[in-house]
């Protein structure tokens, strides 16, 4: 498909990433009675009979009754992927259960993972067009498939995995196969959920079937706190240890819910260093590497595929786990003997404010389901419990009941983008939602769209839209390498993009914070985190693109390799699509300038003289303690961003600074310029006729941009 071109160059090179040659592979018949031990066995016969005679089935059931696992084999098994070249896919809401299930399935059918079953996620793709018969992909993928072939013509099943998340790519997809079982009268479509939401399903497909596995759980004791928690890290972390002390390790493994990668790895830290304090006390242990009987193991998405496959690995009792997740570990990821049950509270979210099309990260509080799924973790294997940080009042006052669906709470840009380009476009408004987004988020991500120049006045694609329609990245993004391109620096963009599109690229240990920031400040170019990025894949690649060289510079090796697979993917699109891939050497301003023609809408001006202020509007904003920025003197005036971050702060992440004419140039519909310094204010337009990109001698502090007065 489109986003998947990877040659087999690349496979090579993920099957030596994933390092699994230390785990142990059962035997034939030990695969044949664990999978006959799983409670979705049981009804396999009923479930195939259901599905022989319905189009839509529902199939509701308890995290690691089978589903996933399961569901797959016994369609293939049942010759569903035999006739006429056709297979099955299965989708996921996440990149790293796609990986991971997909690795699990091909072990079970003992195949060699990226022949008869294979994974797709986005700039990876583990899978073989001739041979593949079990795909599983993110929903994301599927719906990037459908933009190729509207019919799916090469799938005889569908398997939509996860449902109840609502994930705004699944409800998308959703609505699609509403209208396309209609011209498919031969397509199966499945469709798995927890309890929550199922009926809903069933009501959207005309009161498709649901079949309940029949399951088996034990019973969780819960336990909140008495008071409010002020830092769940910590709360956590002090939690953790109390349970491993007063239990043996064969009582079974602790699950820690935090937010994301950065709580995740805090909570880390802090557990290891609180570990070794009792243990040194204790024992006289002095080195984390000498207590035996715990092994800590975070997971989330962007952790490298070789740590993900750590925590499914059988410790036989001897070792203790604790396993630091996210919420990938509610549902999606189904982990053993799982006893005990931390959870924080909170997870991270997108939120889209669309009254001022506002897009940001912020850590939630969860919902009364996520609260009640994430408990249940700690009932598979025996009676359990879950300790909630946080009090009882809270979760029966506060808490929503189920969580937003993503479509009514994200910027819909992306999505809007993509049904335009499939021509879904007049008639969006009869587009079957199951839950219709918000009109206010329709119409800011539609006019988001126009403001880049993705759309034009009557709402049709454009060019330029078309063109950033095609490529497997967020519109304004493509929209920086697409005017790239125009400009001569589509080389540097391309690796500008790619690195934005991996999540740390450098290396901050807790015990030499200082010596890492002075060897990030050493990348540091042109007022600009952009160009900063790309200053370090350069000088990686100018080091052949050595290991070494990283650990040396505190920068994170299998993230750079990451950007460097993804950026020959994009680059080999763009070949594709017979778009030139050139280099402006060392022109920093002709970049920043394009930078800032996908961004300009997500604008800061300096307030007072560390801060900044949101242009579009005019909340105060920090730039995020990871930017390089901070070793400036003086801030730049102007700045765009990529990301706004919402913690205890307002933080705005990779950060470049601007030249308010460039502001102008590509923000024009949405600000208005005056020139200050002289005591009359005057209209720029008047000053420096229309073209706002010509040189002109003015300093950039004279000048001060504000959002229009418009409505
Ligand atoms: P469900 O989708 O219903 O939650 P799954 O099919 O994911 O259930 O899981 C079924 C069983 O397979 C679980 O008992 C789980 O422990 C096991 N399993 C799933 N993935 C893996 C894996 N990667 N490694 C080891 N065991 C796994
Ligand atoms: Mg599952």
């Amino acid at each position: 498909g489109l986003e998947n071109s990877t040659n087999a160059k690349d496979k090579s090179r993920f099957q030596e990433n994933s390092n699994d040659s230390a785990v142990y592979t059962p035997s034939r018949e030990e695969i044949k009675r664990t999978r006959e031990e799983l409670p979705v066995f049981r009804c396999r016969s009923q479930l195939l009979s259901l599905i022989r005679e319905n189009q839509v089935v529902i199939i509701i059931g308890e995290t690691g009754s089978g589903k996933t696992t399961q569901l797959a084999q016994y369609l293939h098994e049942d010759g569903y992927s035999n006739n006429r070249g056709k297979s099955i896919v299965v989708t996921q809401p996440r990149r790293v259960a796609a990986m991971s299930v997909a690795k699990r399935v091909a072990m079970e059918m003992q195949v060699p993972l990226g022949k008869e079953v294979g994974y797709s996620i986005r700039f990876e793709d583990m899978t073989d067009p001739e041979y593949t018969k079990l795909k599983f992909v993110t929903d994301g993928i599927l719906l990037r498939e459908t933009l190729m072939d509207d019919m799916l013509d090469k799938y005889s099943c569908i398997i939509i995995d996860e449902a109840h998340e609502r994930s705004l790519n699944t409800d998308i997809l959703l609505g699609f196969f509403k209208v396309l079982l209609a011209r498919r009268r031969d397509l199966k479509l499945i469709i798995t959920s927890a309890t929550m939401n199922a009926k809903k399903f069933s009501t959207f497909f005309g009161n498709a079937p649901q079949f309940t596995i029949p399951g088996r759980t034990f019973p969780v004791q819960t336990i909140y706190t008495s008071n409010p928690v002020q830092d769940y890290v910590e709360a956590a972390v002090s939690r953790a240890v109390k349970i491993h002390l007063a239990n043996d390790c064969s009582s079974g493994d602790i699950l820690i819910f935090m937010t994301g990668q950065e709580d995740i790895e805090t909570t880390f830290d802090t557990l290891r260093e609180k570990f070794l304090q009792v243990y040194s006390k204790k024992f006289g242990t002095a080195k984390i590497e000498e207590i035996k009987d715990i092994e800590i193991l975070p997971i989330y998405s962007a952790l490298p595929a070789d740590l993900q496959f750590k925590i499914f690995q059988d410790l036989h009792g001897t070792k203790r786990k604790i396993i630091i997740a996210t919420n990938i570990a509610e549902t999606s990821l189904t982990i053993k003997g799982i006893r005990y049950v931390i959870d924080c509270g909170y997870s991270k979210l997108k939120v889209y404010n669309p009254k001022i099309g506002l897009d940001s990260l912020a850590i939630t509080p969860v919902s009364k389901a996520n609260a009640d799924q994430r408990s249940g973790r700690a009932g598979r294997t025996g009676p359990g419990m879950a300790y909630r940080l946080y009090t009882e009042e809270t979760f029966q006052e506060d808490m929503y009941i189920q969580t937003i669906p993503e479509i009514q709470r994200t910027n819909l840009s992306n999505t809007l983008l993509l049904l335009k380009s499939l021509n879904v476009t007049d008639e969006l408004s009869k587009f079957p939602f199951i839950d219709k987004p918000p009109l206010q988020t329709f119409l800011s991500s539609l006019y988001e769209l126009w403001f880049i120049g993705a759309i034009d006045n009557k709402g049709q694609l454009t060019s330029l839209g078309l063109k950033m329609a095609k490529l497997p990245l967020q519109p304004s993004l493509s929209k920086i390498l697409l005017i790239a391109v125009q400009n001569g620096c589509s080389d540097e963009m391309l690796t500008i993009v790619s690195m934005l599109s991996v999540p740390q690229v450098f290396y901050r240990p807790k015990e030499r914070q200082k010596e890492a920031d002075i060897a990030r400040n050493k990348f540091f170019i042109a007022k600009s985190d952009h160009l900063t990025l790309l200053n370090v894949f350069v000088q990686w690649r100018a080091n052949n693109f050595s290991a070494h060289w990283c650990n040396k510079h505190f920068v994170q090796y299998k993230s750079l390799v990451r950007a460097r697979d993804i950026r020959d993917q994009l680059s080999r699109i763009l070949v594709s699509q017979n778009i030139p891939v050139v280099s402006s050497g060392k022109d920093w301003d002709i970049i920043k300038k394009c930078i800032c023609s996908g961004f300009a809408h997500q604008a800061a001006k300096i307030s007072g003289l560390r801060n900044y202020v949101h242009l579009k509007t005019g909340v105060g904003v920090q730039l995020h303690p990871t930017s390089a920025l901070h070793g400036l003197g003086d801030l730049p005036p102007y700045v765009v961003y990529h990301e706004l971050l919402m913690t205890s702060k307002e933080y705005i992440c990779c950060v470049t600074s601007v030249d308010p004419f460039w502001l102008m140039e590509y923000g024009g519909l949405l600000y208005d310029i005056k020139r200050v310094k002289d005591n009359h204010e005057s209209e720029a337009k008047g000053l420096f006729g229309e073209h706002y990109g010509d040189v002109v001698d003015v300093a950039e502090d004279e000048i001060d941009v504000n959002i229009k007065k418009y409505r």
